[in-house]
């Protein structure tokens, strides 16, 4: 046991030791990944099932540690977001997953937006904005292109604030879509305030929803909610062709997962994408 104040002690139990260490060092790997180059992006497909076209990619974090390995983003990601890191790679995430983007419209593919997750520690920056404007003139990516993903629970928090940032990004021509739609949900008054265009139904509906009842009566009404508001609509972690069905049956024809792909390296995506050229 440790001593923490007067009489106050807190257990650290051998596997809980084993835990804080571990996070300790990867945070201290992580303040030198970015200038060792270690991070780099996964692109995963988002597909039309109406026309079996991609329209999207959403950006995935890796890193790639030289003596660790892959290190995988629910691990890293957490411990980024407790120390200012997050910011910095939150950017250098924007920034190549813009360019890499432009490049392929450059190279004649046929063009599709690039949705980008934000944390809250970015979203709580005031440069922010500013920032992902940079990122667009910089990169020349048309600002139409690019998708930023938030959480709920995110665009919850100091909502005057979050409104007015979202707005900002809607001037630039951003899309704004509110990832795991459901998980957090506290209260939809949030919807009637925020700007957003788009909801992204959480995994653990789609995964839940032929089996579990529930499950089927949340997707069935988020769905509803998102015709109702005219807002667009993706599922993600479709895996099966019976989950491809459920949705199709009800008007959901954006869907992102391993039934189709997983987050592809940077020439894979490329090929997909010039696949469907052909
Ligand atoms: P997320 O934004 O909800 O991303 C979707 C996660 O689901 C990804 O995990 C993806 O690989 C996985 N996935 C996609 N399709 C399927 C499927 O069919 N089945 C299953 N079981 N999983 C599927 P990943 O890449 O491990 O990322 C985990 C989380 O890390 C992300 O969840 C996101 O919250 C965070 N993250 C990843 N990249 C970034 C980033 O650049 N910035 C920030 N702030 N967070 C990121
Ligand atoms: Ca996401
Ligand atoms: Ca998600």
């Amino acid at each position: 046991a440790k001593k923490r104040g007067r009489n106050q002690y807190i257990m650290c139990t051998p596997s809980l030791r084993a835990l804080l260490e571990e996070n300790l060092r990867l945070t201290n790997y992580l303040y030198t990944a970015l200038e060792n180059d270690e991070f780099l992006l996964h692109y995963q497909p988002q597909v039309d099932i109406r026309s079996d076209k991609i329209t999207g990619f959403e950006a995935l974090l890796r890193w790639n540690h030289p003596e660790l390995g892959f290190i995988p983003p629910g691990k890293f990601i957490p411990l980024a977001e407790q120390t200012a890191l997050i910011r910095h790679i939150g950017i250098w995430v924007l920034k190549t997953a813009c360019a890499q983007t432009k490049a392929w419209q450059d190279k004649g593919l046929p063009p599709v937006k690039i949705a980008v997750n934000l944390s809250l520690a970015q979203l709580e920056n005031p440069n922010l904005v500013q920032q992902v404007s940079e990122v667009l003139t910089e990169t020349q990516l048309d600002s139409s292109y690019l998708e930023l993903e938030i959480t709920e629970n995110m665009a919850m928090k100091e909502t005057d604030y979050v409104v007015n940032v979202l707005k900002d990004f809607k001037k630039l021509g951003i899309t704004i879509t509110i990832d795991d739609f459901g998980t957090d949900f506290s209260s939809l008054n949030f919807l009637k305030q925020l700007p957003i265009d788009k909801m992204k139904i959480a995994m653990p509906f789609v995964h839940g929803m032929l089996n579990n009842p529930t499950d089927e009566a949340i997707i069935n009404m988020i769905i509803m909610l998102s015709q109702g508001l005219n807002l667009d609509l993706i599922a993600e972690g479709v895996e099966t062709h019976e989950q491809l069905l459920f949705l199709a049956a009800r008007d959901c024809h954006q869907v992102q997962g391993y039934y189709f792909f997983k987050p592809l390296p940077v020439l894979e995506a490329e090929k997909v994408l010039l696949e469907m050229k052909n």
